[in-house]
């Protein structure tokens, strides 16, 4: 058995004890001497019986040894701004916004919404939350006025943590009239607003309700705010989770199990070491921004560099596709994140900017939030030479469910794969109407989790037991597991493939097929820089697949004769590599596509335009543009 097989053999087996192992990579008030109940499935609690906080964790406890070095490092390329604050300015920074938010009347268990955009002042108010046991719920920066409304109905806060604006490529996004709209529509009425000016957008205050942070931090300046100790199963925060439509989902999380979760992770997985720096390019709005940018690397005693801009553009403003190399060589960092959206962005700029810069301090790049496509990886994996390590998982999971444990175990990558099972997670595949486990090689599924889940794992859905029985445990029948509602395959080395969302399968001629699979296939053509397929409606074969390609070059999206070469090349790929089944019934050919924020492909929203329906709710779409031109296209049809 190899060594990562062993460990994860015994966090399966034997998971109380494995757990008490890992709670020793943090700081307990009162360690636990009750490592798991799972006495009331499928609820799982950790550490019953510890008290603990995440702020003294994240923050406090590095103060002896390492109070002057960097804890979080701001950079913004939308305002210019480069600013380095160590453990000890940190810790002044969270007490003050701890007491300013004392001062507004917030106290242990109370909601305190935070709708920021990636500045430092959001990170203090999510540590001052975790610091005294208001319970935080960090929403998206780029959802309107709607979405922001019912996160605000569901979570009830007591104060709204907010700012004048963000800025996105150089235009400034007003946040203010957005939540000043979002209030007004909302039942709940939050009693107090906190606001950060960043003088970027004029603000409209509203008397005895909102509060400039500048002016409570004057009065709150040198308060100290000690840590409030909370039990374990205590609740840290809430995270809607995104891409659901009607009543937005609190994904609940607890406060110890999360805290040796994430211990665990930087240890384990991320290998990330004190004194490091670890550079994530997610948003504080997401969960990989709540877990690798703010408490994760601080956890680990490393400092965490919050990047505020896109990929493309320096810190003087101009434009620079090399501009997060050159933070890497800077800052010397040694564990970055991203996402592939973003490499692929990246792909798109100048190959010699990834060989401009010094990045020998930099020992792996990982990926999440959506599939790493084989030659996306490629691209990247030579353009940096480390290597590029793929990561499942979700909002609901707090951190990766499936990857590489190379703190563990140094183990090969497989493109296309993001690993194997992460210690603590019982991974299986299950057959989708039986619910029978499927053991064989290749045989393909629904992924699903077997309880108990492992600490960090969601606790619940906020004030909805139900709902999170019946949404995640029930859909297999006869079982209950918690369903990831994603397809994957096990080969016959233990490593798993993710094979798109069982939501987002197509069906042609009774046959079933992952657009998934169709889209790693196109991106295999030189020239196709993105692709999104999506199933439509289709009289004779029930579905038929419709891809959307951008090129490499522009020229498909003009030029009628390219596009036909194309498309014909497209549809031999797939032909080739899948079968003619499979190949799609048009490509068309874009200048981009419909993205969130958080580069997740609205294909729900391009089918539902393929087939002539609303597209629904459309708050966080990147650019609204690349919808249009697919209205368009399919107009002239
Ligand atoms: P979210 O909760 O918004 O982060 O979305 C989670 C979903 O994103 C998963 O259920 C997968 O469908 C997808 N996902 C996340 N990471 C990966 C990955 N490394 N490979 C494939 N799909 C992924």
């Amino acid at each position: 058995m190899s060594r990562y097989e062993e460990f994860y053999r015994q966090s399966v087996d034997a998971p109380e004890a494995f757990w008490a192992e890992q709670a020793r990579l943090i700081d307990w008030k009162t360690p636990p001497t009750q490592v798991l109940d799972a006495s009331r499935p499928p609820f799982a609690r950790w550490f019953v019986d510890g008290t603990t906080n995440l702020c003294h964790n994240a923050v406090d406890r590095h103060l002896a040894a390492r109070g002057d070095q960097p804890a979080l490092i701001f950079v913004s390329t939308e305002t210019g701004t480069e600013k380095t604050y160590s453990f000890r300015e940190l810790h002044a920074e969270v007490q003050r916004t701890a007491a300013s938010l004392i001062a507004l009347g917030v106290a242990k268990g109370d909601r305190v919404l935070i709708y920021m955009p990636m500045v430092p002042e959001a990170a203090f108010a999510m540590l001052a939350c975790a610091r005294i046991g208001a319970i935080h719920c960090v929403v998206f920066g780029g959802f309107a006025s709607g979405s922001l409304a019912a996160r605000i109905e569901d979570a009830e806060p007591k104060v709204v943590v907010s700012a004048d604006a963000g800025s996105r490529g150089g235009k400034v996004i007003a946040y203010k009239p957005l939540l000043d709209e979002a209030i007004r529509i909302s039942k709940h009425k939050p009693p107090a607003v906190l606001l950060t000016d960043r003088g970027l957008a004029p603000m409209a205050l509203t008397a005895g309700r909102d509060h400039l942070a500048a002016e409570l931090n004057l009065k709150h300046g040198g308060t100290e705010v000690p840590c409030t100790w909370l039990a374990a199963t205590g609740i840290s925060y809430t995270i809607y989770t995104s891409g659901t439509t009607g009543k937005p989902k609190g994904v609940q999380r607890d406060v110890g199990g999360y805290a040796v979760a994430l211990a665990a992770s930087m240890k384990h997985i991320f290998d990330g070491r004190p004194g490091e720096t670890y550079f994530s390019t997610s948003d504080i709005g997401w969960v990989v921004g709540h877990s690798y940018i703010v408490y994760g690397p601080l956890i680990g005693g490393m400092a965490t560099l919050m990047y505020e801009g896109l990929p493309t553009q320096g810190i003087d403003k101009q434009p620079d596709g090399g501009i997060w190399w050159r933070l890497v060589e800077k800052y010397k960092v040694t564990v970055m994140f991203s996402a592939p959206t973003a490499v692929r962005v990246l792909k798109k700029q100048d190959p010699a900017l990834l060989k401009k810069y010094d990045l020998s301090s930099l020992r792996a790049l990982f990926l999440a939030g959506e599939p790493l496509d084989e030659p996306t990886a490629r691209w990247i994996a030579g353009g940096l030479g480390v290597p590029i390590i793929d990561n499942y998982w979700q909002t609901e999971s707090g951190w990766p469910i499936i990857t590489i444990a190379n703190g563990v175990e140094q183990k090969p990558s497989k493109f296309g794969s993001p690993g194997v099972p992460m210690y603590g997670f019982r991974v299986k595949i299950l057959h989708e109407s039986t619910g029978e486990e499927l053991t064989g090689a290749n045989e393909k599924g629904v992924v699903v989790i077997e309880g108990p889940t492992p600490p960090g794992f969601m606790q619940t859905v906020w004030k909805d037991d139900k709902r999170f029985v019946d949404s995640y445990w029930k859909s297999i029948p006869g079982k209950m597991v918690y369903s990831t509602f994603d397809w994957g395959i096990r080969d016959e080395d233990g490593y798993f493939y993710i094979l798109g969302r069982t939501d987002d399968v197509i069906n042609v001629a009774g046959h079933r097929l992952g657009t998934r699979e169709i889209e790693e296939s196109i991106s295999g053509h030189a020239g196709v820089a993105e692709v999104a397929v999506v199933g439509v409606a289709d009289a004779l074969k029930g579905q038929v697949a419709m891809a959307f390609v951008v090129p490499r070059d522009g020229g498909a999206v003009t030029n009628a004769g390219a596009a036909l070469k194309l498309e014909g090349e497209i549809m031999k790929v797939v032909a080739d590599q899948l079968g003619a089944l499979a190949r799609p019934a048009r490509v068309r050919f874009v200048n981009g596509l419909p993205k969130t924020r958080s580069g997740k492909l609205l294909r729900r929203a391009i089918q539902a335009v393929c087939e002539q329906r609303d597209p629904g709710d459309l708050t966080t779409i990147d650019d609204p543009a690349t919808l249009q031109q697919i209205k368009q296209l399919l107009s002239s049809d």
